[in-house]
């Protein structure tokens, strides 16, 4: 019996031969009991694997030498969580950047939702790193170690010899391999390619931590690409979950072409096209091609799936199937719905622009912030518990503490000058302290008020901070003094 609501005329366009008895009572990883199924897909070939694998060349080349490549000295990615230091692009971001790395989260989500609405999940088949190293480096070892599915599934099947166990001994171990470069790759961008040496060179009673992390991280990446596999898009990465939302009947997907396609039928020995079409029956010969080399092992012909990535493997499988029977090529291929089944041209919609107003808005904002971004950022707080003191020659002095970031790349030497106020500044230690590149200095400063400066029990001050004679930044702060009995209003 059909389930309430679910007759042929109320279901999706192509949607309509699926059988609704049993679709999408279990994934396709997984039998009626809930058991993992095992995917074995076949090896892909044609002009979109082609040119996947230039991209993901491209990306993995990137991937591994980010850590290793400098702009001006600094990491083009960093993400120090331990040190709380930033780089990206070569600029180096602090905590007290919060807003910079907000805006940038941002601008990542939203170029997401953007990309998702116009281009489907194109970012998960063509970019994410997980599908990336597992179709292109994990699964590309795999077939040369294992064969193509046939002898896969053979060698799974048969029993362990000691063939068998050399052979899965050798791939787990190139895995294992594999797996280790790719952790310590993230740590890398953790902790910093200096730090990842140290930790692989030095003594490692000195390292404990990082060995740990790099063992982690080895075994976890391990876990994903020789195990868990597909099951990290399908089961944890949230992104496929919420396509749902922004997917519309305008985005393009990969899609399969029902009104050519169907009725769906195995072509038979000598049956031409027009024999097919006097018998009704669509492109598709059933040769399930599409299904095999699926990664996520669903059938794209019961419409767009949660677990499709849309890694286009099934349109060069499907193609290659249509030159051989003479027919022409995208029966499966990337379409929008509207497209598909009302022949109309791919359109850019109000909700596209209106994404894309906001993505380009939040894109100008990120700008505007890392470009007037000041190379120093000074934090110039009194002392906390520290009272003022009166000086001989009537003059008032508070003590402050220093804090200055140098988010430049080369070592500034700083003055501080009084902007508001008749007055002077003095730091401790050096006059003219120098901030080391991409680290902070921590110091302190006498400021000195005559008592016709004073405001009140509290006078503002405005600082200057200047580098070579060039302002830099200017900074605010609080001089405590006694109360005054004419308080002047600040100028
Ligand atoms: S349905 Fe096609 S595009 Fe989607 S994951 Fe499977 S092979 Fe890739
Ligand atoms: S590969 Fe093409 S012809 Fe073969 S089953 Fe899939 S859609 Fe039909």
């Amino acid at each position: 019996m059909e389930a309430p609501g679910t007759d042929a005329s109320a279901r999706p366009g192509n949607m309509q031969d699926v059988n609704w008895r049993d679709f999408r009572d279990h994934i396709a990883t997984a039998d009626k009991d809930g058991r993992r199924r095992w995917l074995y897909p076949k090896a892909p070939s044609g002009v979109w694997h082609r040119r996947r694998a230039w991209f993901a060349s491209f990306l993995i080349l990137l991937m591994f030498a980010g850590p290793w490549i400098r702009i001006q000295g600094n990491p083009l990615l960093l993400f120090n969580l331990v040190e709380r230091r930033f780089s990206i692009l070569g600029q180096i971001f602090w905590p007290q950047d919060s807003v910079v790395f907000a805006v940038a989260m941002l601008v990542f989500i939203s170029g997401i939702v953007v990309f998702t609405v116009a281009f489907g999940r194109l970012w998960c088949g063509w970019a994410c790193p997980q599908t990336v190293m597992m179709e292109m480096v994990f699964r590309k070892v795999e077939y040369l170690i294992d064969g193509d599915v046939a002898a896969q599934r053979a060698l799974a099947a048969a029993p362990w010899t000691a063939a068998k166990v050399f052979r899965r001994l050798f791939k787990h171990g190139v895995f294992f391999g594999l797996s280790f470069i790719v952790g310590n790759t993230l740590l890398a961008y953790i902790i910093g390619s200096e730090q990842l040496l140290a930790i692989q060179f030095d003594d490692p009673r000195k390292h404990w931590a990082g060995l740990t992390a790099m063992t982690l991280f080895s075994l976890l990446f391990y876990a994903i690409f020789a195990r868990f596999r597909e099951q990290a898009c399908t089961f944890i990465c949230p992104y496929g979950r919420f396509q749902s939302a922004l997917l519309d009947e305008n985005s393009m997907v990969v899609a399969y072409d029902r009104r050519r396609g169907e009725k769906r039928a195995p072509l038979h020995r000598d049956q031409g096209h027009e024999a097919r079409k006097s018998s009704a029956l669509g492109d598709c010969v059933d040769c399930r091609q599409c299904v095999a080399v699926c990664p996520t092992g669903i059938d794209i012909r019961d419409g767009t799936q949660m677990e499709c990535v849309n890694c286009t493997a099934c349109i060069d499988a499907c193609d290659a199937i249509m030159h051989k029977v003479g027919r022409p090529s995208g029966l499966i291929r990337f379409a929008s719905q509207n497209h598909l089944e009302r022949g109309e041209p791919q359109r850019f919609t109000r909700r596209m622009a209106m994404y894309s107003a906001v993505l380009a808005a939040l894109v100008g904002v990120f700008l505007w912030l890392v470009l007037s971004r000041s190379p120093v950022e000074t934090t110039f707080l009194r002392v906390s518990g520290s009272l003022y003191q009166m000086l001989p020659d009537g003059r008032i002095r508070n003590l402050f503490s220093v804090k200055m970031i140098n988010k430049s790349h080369q070592p500034l030497p700083v003055e501080v000058r009084l902007e508001n106020r008749a007055g002077s500044v003095r730091m401790m230690g050096a006059t003219n302290p120098v901030v080391p590149v991409g680290q902070y200095l921590q110091t302190s400063a006498l400021v000195d008020l005559t008592p016709d400066q004073l405001t009140g029990s509290t006078t503002e001050l405005k600082l200057g901070v200047y580098s070579g004679g060039r302002l830099l930044e200017r900074v605010e702060t609080q001089f405590s003094g006694p109360r005054s009995e004419t308080p002047k209003s600040n100028p």
